[in-house]
C-alpha cells in the first residue's frame, strides 16, 4: 500500500521549507501537485528532480482517481498546492476523501500557513477563532455571508485578492459593524506588515493595498443595553436639532462604533417615552 503525503509549500520564504519536507521531497516516488510548473520550479530550487503530476481544481475529481490508483499500487505521493497548505482555501479535499475511502496512509507534515501567521500577530483574541477563507466577489452574496457571520462570538479570518479588499472593508463596516481589525500582508516576504486598526480609520484612509493578504477581525461582543442609554441621549439631541430620528441613529453609531439596529430600537422606544 502507498502513502500520501500533504506538504506546505512556502507562502513566500523559500527558508521555511523544513528538513522534514525535504526528506519526504526526496523520499517519494511522483509529486502531485496544483500547478506543476511553480511545483517543478520549487522542487528545482529545493535541488530535487521528481516527476509532477496536475491535480487542481478544475480536475481533481478526475485527476485524484488516477493518483488513487497510484497510490493503491504501492506509490508513495506527495500533494502540494501552489503556496501554505493544500485543502485550506487550495485543492487537496477530494484527494484526501478518497484516500480515506481506499484506506491509504495520509501523512501531513507542518509548515507555512497564512491565517495562523495573520492571526498570531493580529494583537485580536486567539482562544477562537473561525477561518473563513474567501468571501464571495459578488456585493450581495458577500453581505449575506457576513450577515451570517455578525454576531458570531470569535475571531473571523478572511483571505482576500488586493484588487478586492476595499469593497470588502466597506462591505464588512456595513454588515458587522465598525470592528478592530488586523491585515496581514506579505507575510514570510521582505514587505512584510501589519496593519492594526478599525473598520471605519482603514475605509477613511483609502489605502491602496498591494500584495497578498490576510484579513482578521474582532468578534461580535453584545451590547450592554445600560451602555446604549448614553447613546441615545446624544441621538436624541440630534433630534432636537431637527435631525430625522434615522439620520441621528446613524450619525451615533457611525461616531461611536455602536450597533445600528439595536440603538435604532432602543432610540424609538426611550424616544417615545
Ligand atoms: N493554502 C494557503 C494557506 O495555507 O494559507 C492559502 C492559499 S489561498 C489560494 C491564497 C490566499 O492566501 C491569498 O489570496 C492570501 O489571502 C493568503 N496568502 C497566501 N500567502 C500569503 C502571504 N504571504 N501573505 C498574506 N496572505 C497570504
Amino acid at each position: 500500500m502507498g502513502e500520501l503525503f500533504l506538504v506546505p509549500s512556502p507562502i513566500g520564504n523559500l527558508k521555511e521549507v523544513s528538513p522534514r519536507v525535504m526528506e519526504v521531497l526526496s523520499a517519494i516516488d511522483l509529486v502531485a501537485c496544483e500547478d506543476t510548473r511553480n511545483t517543478s520550479k520549487l522542487l528545482a530550487l529545493l535541488g530535487i528532480s521528481k516527476k509532477c503530476i496536475s491535480c487542481h481544481v478544475h480536475n481533481e475529481s478526475f485527476e485524484s482517481e488516477k493518483i488513487i490508483e497510484l497510490l493503491l499500487n504501492g506509490k508513495k505521493i506527495a500533494y502540494l498546492s501552489d503556496a501554505g497548505y493544500p485543502c485550506i482555501s487550495d485543492p487537496g479535499s477530494i484527494l484526501v476523501k478518497k484516500a480515506i475511502e481506499n484506506n491509504i496512509k495520509i501523512t501531513p507534515l507542518s509548515g507555512p500557513n497564512a491565517f495562523l501567521n495573520a492571526l498570531i500577530a493580529s494583537g485580536i483574541d486567539t482562544s477562537h477563532f473561525l477561518f473563513y477563507g474567501f468571501l464571495d466577489s459578488k456585493e450581495s452574496k458577500r453581505e449575506n455571508e457576513l450577515d451570517k457571520l455578525k454576531e458570531f462570538p470569535y475571531t473571523l479570518i478572511f483571505y482576500e485578492a488586493p484588487h478586492r479588499i476595499n469593497d470588502t472593508l466597506k462591505s464588512m463596516l456595513k454588515v458587522l459593524g465598525n470592528r478592530k481589525i488586523t491585515i496581514a500582508r506579505e507575510l514570510t516576504k521582505l514587505h512584510e506588515e501589519f496593519i492594526r486598526s478599525d473598520l471605519l480609520t482603514l475605509i477613511n484612509e483609502n489605502r491602496n493595498f498591494i500584495g497578498e493578504l490576510v484579513i482578521v477581525v474582532e468578534k461580535y461582543e453584545k451590547e450592554d443595553i445600560k451602555d446604549l442609554d448614553e447613546y441615545v441621549t446624544k441621538v436624541k439631541e440630534l433630534v432636537k436639532s431637527n435631525y430625522k430620528l434615522k439620520e441621528a441613529v446613524s450619525i451615533v453609531s457611525l461616531l461611536f462604533s455602536v450597533n445600528k439596529n439595536k440603538l435604532y430600537k432602543e432610540a424609538i422606544e426611550k424616544i417615545e417615552d
